[in-house]
């Protein structure tokens, strides 16, 4: 997963860049990095780490000019190394290409064999780095005839904004897996992978780039044009379920709401009748939990405090001080849970071990009884467009049953909601979605090499 963000025709483009990206750091908190444009040179900064850490009011002055794109990176193709952050730039004949890319290709090893066939050095590991290939190769003259070219071949789940020299261009897969949305501030047009960048940065939210749509932005206005045959919609539904700030819209819906009405479905479904109290896991079960509590009528507490100030690397305790990778995150409430059944609201459980850690901290708290809910269907398929679970052996609910996980995790009860149940709680028709870490139901064809390790159990 990542997060992007694109502006033109603004005298303060980086600084709303990095304001941008400050909203979407959530989508990516290994490296970050801003190339602006001053119409006649590109200028870049980046680095590993949080956006607050990578960029000062200097770093913020060099990145001179009007037109400028960033991103936020979470690796899930390419390992986290220095030369992966994006965007990724680069100055061939025809001017310069800088590119922020969400989401991943599922066609990457045959492109990239066949332009490295053709001759293309790969300067990183990133599976984005073969549009820059596709565009340096086109013997087009045309700029939008040479980003069709480059875009066409291309498989799977792509948002991307890009620079070439002073044209911002945007676009989304014909499935449109990943969100990007287009506002306006100032009379100036930004893209955004979600509308909470265009609040931080006081922009009017104008529409979504459609599933297929490529849009050319220069000081003469927006071009838009879909130049790609249709495809069936693929919205990521996990976007909703965890992914994206619930303050965002997302797909034109809000997804707050969505996730308070998934809560809703759940007590519907699985409710804990017997419990005193509904209790999220913050921070992303916290909106599950208050439609479950709505819905349910069970009193809701918060049970455990989340450390807001837990960075990514920190000086590990001598071995005697146990579970502290849970602890420094999230902390129980004692005297609220002592004594108590409790209804545990989580949004989703991936590879289990986080939940598994969590919950043997709520018995030690005195828990009496601790009924798990999870907010989604069980995760049994791994995702090829983005999100971070790539293969099945990693995923707990593909190997082993409810029954099974619930003894893992030594939970009293265990229940998910359905995925009738969740597409039902939507704001879209269930028609609009890709649900194929749900129920396997991928929606572009998955090269079999790819697929065969991926797909493997574990065992
Ligand atoms: P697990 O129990 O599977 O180890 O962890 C579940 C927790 O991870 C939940 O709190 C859920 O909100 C969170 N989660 C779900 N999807 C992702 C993801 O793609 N990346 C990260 N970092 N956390 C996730
Ligand atoms: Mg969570």
């Amino acid at each position: 997963m990542c997060g992007i963000i694109g502006i033109t025709g603004h005298k303060d483009a980086a600084r709303l860049t990095y304001l941008g990206l400050y909203a979407l750091q959530h989508r990516g908190e290994e490296s970050a990095g801003i190339v602006s444009y001053d119409r006649r040179n590109m200028h870049s900064h980046q680095g590993m780490g949080l956006v607050a850490d990578i960029f000062d009011e200097a770093a913020i002055r060099s990145l001179r000019g009007d037109i400028s794109v960033g991103h936020v990176r979470y690796s899930t193709t390419g390992s986290s190394l220095q030369r992966n952050i994006q965007p990724f730039l680069v100055c061939h004949k025809r001017g310069s290409i800088a590119i922020a890319h969400n989401g991943n290709f599922t066609n990457t090893s045959v492109l990239r064999e066949r332009l490295e066939e053709n001759g293309s050095i790969f300067q990183t590991t990133m599976d984005s780095e073969i549009i820059v290939h596709l565009l340096a190769q086109s013997k087009h003259k045309d700029c939008k005839q040479r980003v069709i070219e480059a875009l066409a071949p291309l498989e799977g789940a792509y948002s991307l904004v890009m620079l070439l020299d002073d044209i911002l261009v945007g676009a989304r897969d014909p499935h449109g897996f990943r969100p990007l949305c287009l506002g306006k501030f100032d009379g100036s047009y930004v893209l955004a992978s979600e509308t909470c960048a265009l609040d931080l940065m006081q922009a009017e939210y104008i529409r979504d780039i459609e599933p297929g749509e490529i849009v050319f932005i220069t000081k003469q206005g927006l071009a838009s044009i879909k130049p790609f045959p249709k495809r069936k919609h693929a919205f990521c539904i996990f976007e909703y379920i965890y992914f994206a700030r619930p303050d965002s819209n997302i797909f034109g819906k809000n997804v707050y709401l969505t996730r308070k009405r998934l809560g809703e479905q759940l007590a519907k479904e699985a409710p804990a009748k017997n419990c005193d109290l509904v209790m999220p896991i913050p921070d992303s079960g916290s909106y599950a939990a208050m439609g479950f509590a709505n819905k349910s009528k069970i009193p809701q507490e918060i049970g455990m405090i989340r450390n807001h100030y837990v960075g990514r690397t920190f000086i590990q305790p001598s071995q005697f001080i146990r579970d502290f990778r849970v602890k420094v995150k999230l902390n129980s409430i004692k005297d609220a849970i002592n004594g108590k059944r409790l209804a545990v609201v989580e949004d989703s459980i991936v590879r289990g071990t986080t939940s598994k850690a969590r919950v043997k901290t709520l018995y030690e708290a005195g828990a009496k009884e601790v009924h798990m809910r999870i907010s989604c269907p069980p995760i049994t398929c791994p995702c090829f467009y983005g999100i971070d679970f790539p293969t099945k052996k990693e995923l707990i609910a593909a190997n082993r049953s409810v029954n099974e996980v619930k003894k893992f995790m030594g939970l009293d009860s265990l229940e998910y909601l359905s995925l009738e149940g969740m597409l039902a709680a939507m704001l879209l028709p269930a028609c609009e979605f890709c649900t194929a870490c749900f129920n396997g139901d991928y929606p572009t064809k998955i090269p079999r090499h790819f697929s065969k390790k991926m797909l493997e159990k574990k065992g």
